[in-house]
């Protein structure tokens, strides 16, 4: 059975979903690893719930998605976290992402312009017993001035260019993953190394995801 109340997939489930990860090029055994202890079924209510072990983007509230596993892992693979990371998230969403990144960092951070998904998904992690994120309602397009620098940056939302205030957020050293296009066109998942003398870019692949928008949102909408 699957579904949010079940207690998680059944073990032939979860293998499907484990070998649809590893089939598209989720290989980092860490990243494999947090994806089998987070439940995604847990982040998803309602009549989509049933198809939470799909590798595919589902609908959440707010007129927003829960990513394709896939890509989550992929994501979280190209940020390469070590277990003394502080991570900062732009598009909370369902939390999904969070409590994968929570895993494997020292402390979370993440933000969504939603307030109704950041309530939402601190019941999850609360739920989860995962103390190490802090949600927040917050335009994440400036980034989160109060905890700067991070260690490592994944923006799950399509900004035209990285902006700006997340590069300078970002420690000598870090990383920041972010999927670069216009809203409705094909976007490119983009990998940026901050070294000593500045930023370094390499591209990862297609991606199709929400637009980076500015201000708060009105919940519902
Ligand atoms: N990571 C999520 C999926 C995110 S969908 C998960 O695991 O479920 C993208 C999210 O980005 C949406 O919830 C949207 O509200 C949020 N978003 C868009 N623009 C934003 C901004 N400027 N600041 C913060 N969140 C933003």
């Amino acid at each position: 059975m699957t579904g949010p109340s079940s207690g998680g997939p059944d073990a032939e489930t979860k293998m499907q979903f484990l070998y649809a990860l590893r089939s598209r090029g989720v290989t980092d055994k860490r990243v494999l690893n947090a994806m089998e202890t987070i439940d995604r079924g847990r982040f998803i209510t309602g009549i989509f719930a049933d198809r939470a072990y799909e590798d595919m983007p589902l609908p959440i509230p707010c007129g927003q998605t829960i990513s394709q596993p896939s890509v989550v892992g992929l994501m979280t693979q190209a940020l390469q976290i070590t277990a003394r990371d502080k991570v900062l998230e732009v598009g909370t969403g369902s939390g999904y992402q969070a409590a994968i990144l929570a895993r494997l960092a020292r402390r979370v951070y993440t933000v969504d312009r939603h307030a109704r998904l950041v309530r939402d998904a601190n019941a999850v992690f609360q739920a989860l017993g995962l103390v190490n994120i802090t949600a927040m309602t917050a335009d994440g397009s400036h980034g989160l001035a109060e905890q700067a620098p991070f260690d490592r940056i994944l923006v799950t939302a399509a900004a035209e260019d990285p902006p700006g205030p997340l590069l300078a957020q970002l420690k000598i050293g870090g990383i920041m993953v972010v999927p670069v296009g216009q809203s409705d066109a094909v976007q490119t998942l983009i990998r940026v190394r901050r070294g000593e003398n500045g930023f370094d870019y390499d591209e990862l692949r297609p991606v199709r995801f929400v637009p980076l928008l500015e201000g708060l949102g009105k919940d519902g909408s």
